[in-house]
C-alpha cells in the first residue's frame, strides 16, 4: 500500500489482472490529464494489456501544446471505443467530468478513480486519491511501478510532463522535495526537459499575443476585494484565430497582479454557457468558491460554469464578500 490508500493493493492486482483497459480523463484535458493517460497506456501495453486511452470530446482533439507526447496519436475516438472490462480514470475530480465518455464508464465491471483532486467524490469501484500528490501522473507512477512496469524515456516523458504542468514548472506549493526527487528520477530517463518546457509553455500562434491584448485591456481590478478578472468572447477567439484549447495559460498573466489575492477567467462556449477558471494565492479556497457554484477544482485552481460574465464574477465576489465578513 502507498499514500495509505485502502484501495492501492486492490488496484494494482486489477490492473495486472487486466486484458484490456480504456483510459479516460476530464474534458479540456491539461498537461496531467495527457501525460497521465498516455504514461498509464504505455506502461500497460508494456505489460500486455490492450489499453484505450479517450478523451470525452468528439471529435476528439488534443491541444497543439501537447503533440510532441510519446503515443499521443493512439487516443481513440470516443465513439469508437470497444468495450473493456476496465477503465481507468485519472485525474478526473467528478464523473461528470468524463463528458461523452460518463456513461460508458460508470457501467465498467472495474471503474479505477485515480486522483489528486480535494473534493474528488469517489465515483469508482477502487478509489485512489490523495490529495497531497502534485499531480495525479505522481501517483500513476508509483501504479505503475508497483503493476511491474519498467519505466523508460517515453513513459517517462508523458509522467515528467503531468508534473511540470502541475506544479506550475515547480513553482506551487505542491512541490515537495519528493516531488522533486520523482522529477529528477524521470529525468534521468533522458527526458528532453528543456524542449518540453518550450513546447507547453512558450509555443503559441501569433494571434496568441492579440488575443492577450485584447483581455488584458479589458481586466478589471476590485482592489477592496483583492480580486482580479477578465473574459474571452467567442468572437476574441474568432478575430485572432486562436483555438479554444489554447487558452490555457492566459489566466496565468492575469492573476499576477499583485494587488489581487483571487483571478478569474471568464471564457464563452460555443453552448452559450460561460467557464470560470479560478486561481488564488491563498488563503482564499477557489475550490470552496468553485463546488458551490457546481463546480470543482483544489484549492489554489479550480473552476465552474456560469450563465454570463457578470454572473460568474458576482458569484465570486459574494463569496470572496462572505469570507471578508467572517
Ligand atoms: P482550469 O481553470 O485550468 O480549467 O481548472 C483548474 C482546476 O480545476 C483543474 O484541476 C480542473 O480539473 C478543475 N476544474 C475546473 N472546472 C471544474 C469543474 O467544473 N468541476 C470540477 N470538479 N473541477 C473543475
Ligand atoms: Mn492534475
Amino acid at each position: 500500500m502507498r499514500h495509505e490508500v485502502g484501495d492501492w493493493d486492490k488496484a494494482v492486482q486489477v490492473l495486472q489482472d487486466a486484458q484490456e483497459v480504456a483510459i479516460a480523463t476530464h474534458v479540456n484535458p491539461d498537461g496531467d490529464a495527457l501525460g497521465s493517460s498516455l504514461a498509464a497506456s504505455l506502461g500497460l501495453r508494456q505489460l500486455g494489456k490492450r489499453t484505450y486511452p479517450s478523451l470525452g470530446t468528439s471529435p476528439l482533439s488534443v491541444p497543439p501544446n501537447y503533440f510532441f507526447l510519446p503515443a499521443v496519436e493512439s487516443f481513440v475516438q470516443p465513439g469508437d471505443l470497444p468495450d473493456a472490462d476496465v477503465w481507468l480514470v485519472l485525474d478526473c475530480g467528478a464523473a461528470d467530468r468524463l463528458g461523452e465518455l460518463e456513461s460508458r464508464a460508470s457501467q465498467a465491471r472495474h471503474l479505477i478513480n485515480v486522483d489528486h483532486h480535494a473534493g474528488n467524490n469517489e465515483f469508482g469501484d477502487l478509489n485512489v486519491v490523495v490529495t497531497t500528490a502534485s499531480s495525479t501522473a505522481e501517483l500513476v507512477t508509483h501504479l505503475l511501478i508497483d503493476s511491474g512496469v519498467e519505466v523508460d524515456r517515453d513513459i517517462a516523458t508523458c509522467l515528467y510532463t503531468g508534473i511540470v504542468t502541475d506544479t506550475g514548472r515547480f513553482q506551487y506549493s505542491n512541490t515537495t522535495p519528493d516531488v522533486l526527487r520523482l522529477a529528477a528520477d524521470l529525468l534521468a530517463f533522458d527526458v528532453p526537459a528543456a524542449a518540453i518546457a518550450l513546447e507547453v509553455f512558450e509555443s503559441s500562434p501569433f494571434g496568441y499575443l492579440k488575443l492577450l491584448g485584447r483581455v488584458l485591456e479589458r481586466a478589471v481590478l476590485d482592489e477592496s476585494a483583492g480580486f482580479v478578472y477578465s473574459w474571452i468572447t467567442l468572437e476574441d477567439l474568432k478575430v485572432t484565430s486562436v483555438a479554444p484549447d489554447e487558452t490555457e495559460k492566459v489566466i496565468d498573466v492575469v492573476r499576477s497582479t499583485r494587488s489581487a489575492e483571487v483571478a478569474a477567467l471568464v471564457k464563452e462556449q460555443p453552448d452559450g454557457t460561460f467557464r470560470v477558471s479560478l486561481r488564488s494565492k491563498g488563503p482564499t479556497s477557489v475550490g470552496e468558491i468553485a463546488r458551490t457554484n457546481g463546480g470543482g477544482g483544489h484549492e489554489l485552481a479550480a473552476g465552474f460554469t456560469a450563465s454570463s460574465v457578470d454572473a460568474a464574477t458576482t458569484a465570486v465576489l459574494s463569496a470572496l464578500g462572505r469570507r471578508a465578513a467572517r
